[in-house]
């Protein structure tokens, strides 16, 4: 699945392929795909749009574009969720697509964007963007992005703000960093990562963090998220930027990396399922306090 590092590097490497360019025409052989507005109109109103930049908010690539034409003249943004198996090429119309392809944009000077996706959980959508800038959700009524929660590597956000929104919340660490609303675009390798890196265990409540671990934890989750962008994010599995394969899955610590030594002390790596999903950590640098002990265990018992 990719998370931020991955969407990230989605979102540079396009950037420079397709800004400029004009969208000329839009076809899909899945529909069901476009989340806003329906089909037709999404075709009719995404056409003769420019692309003026490609950013990401949380897993989303943002796609800002011109205004279009006489009745629609506001700008608008195309977002585009990658979802698992996603993959964005930019290539020549003429160059054979496979039949997982099912998004095209035909750009000027003759380029085609396409999105190839062999699961279709990928989502696409072209929402309006209100006079001061905000991107409006399909209701118009509230902002596309308003159940993210802050973007951990925003220059702004700092690590008063990071304790200031972890001292309001309970759960569990791991189950708190896949939460959205908590903070936006960390996934399941990143979690665990950022983790390891503090040296705290993934079923540690929030609300028990001293200080400096509340610091170790935000410094932890910046530095995995800005190096794996550095390294083009993590092909664990079917992703791919416009680029390629990225590196950083060479470069985990304790993700997928279950029974093999862990790179700080040497101990095998352990595994659990926390509300569904893989769990890597090391039990030894990782610790639980001993006041957490018995309630983490009954919880993973009950979760069997
Ligand atoms: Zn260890």
């Amino acid at each position: 699945m990719p998370e931020l590092p991955e969407v990230e590097t989605i979102a540079r490497e396009l950037s420079p392929l397709v800004v400029g360019r004009i969208i000329i025409h839009f076809r899909t052989d899945w529909p069901r795909a476009i989340r806003h507005p329906q089909p037709d109109q999404f075709a009719t109103e995404i056409a003769g749009r420019e692309i003026l930049e490609v950013a990401r908010r949380a897993k989303w690539l943002v796609l800002s574009l011109s205004g279009a034409g006489e009745k629609e003249a506001a700008p608008a943004v195309l977002a585009i969720q990658v979802k698992m198996t996603g993959q964005l090429t930019v290539v020549s119309p003429d160059e054979p697509a496979d039949k997982h392809v099912h998004h095209f944009f035909g750009l000027s000077g003759g380029r085609q964007l396409r999105i190839r996706d062999t699961r279709k959980f990928g989502r696409l959508g072209l929402y309006r963007r209100d006079e001061a800038g905000a991107i409006l959700g399909s209701d118009e009524a509230r902002e596309l992005f308003a159940d993210f929660g802050p973007e951990p590597l925003d220059a702004s956000f700092t690590v008063r703000d990071f304790r200031r929104l972890i001292r309001a919340r309970r759960g569990r660490l791991k189950t708190l960093l896949l939460n959205q609303a908590f903070l936006a675009g960390i996934g399941n390798i990143y979690a665990d990562e950022a983790l390891w890196r503090a040296r705290l265990h993934p079923l540690r409540s929030a609300d028990s963090l001293r200080p400096d671990q509340e610091r170790r934890l935000y410094d932890a989750i910046r530095d995995v998220l800005a190096e794996a962008i550095r390294r083009r994010g993590s092909s664990v599995d079917t992703y791919r930027s416009p680029e390629g394969a990225g590196e950083m899955q060479e470069h985990l610590n304790v993700y997928g990396r279950t029974g093999k030594p862990c790179p700080r002390c040497g101990r095998p790596t352990r595994r659990v399922v926390i509300n569904a999903r893989s769990t890597h950590f090391c039990s030894w640098c990782q610790r639980l306090p001993a006041a957490q002990r018995a309630g983490a265990v009954r919880e993973l018992l009950a979760r069997r």
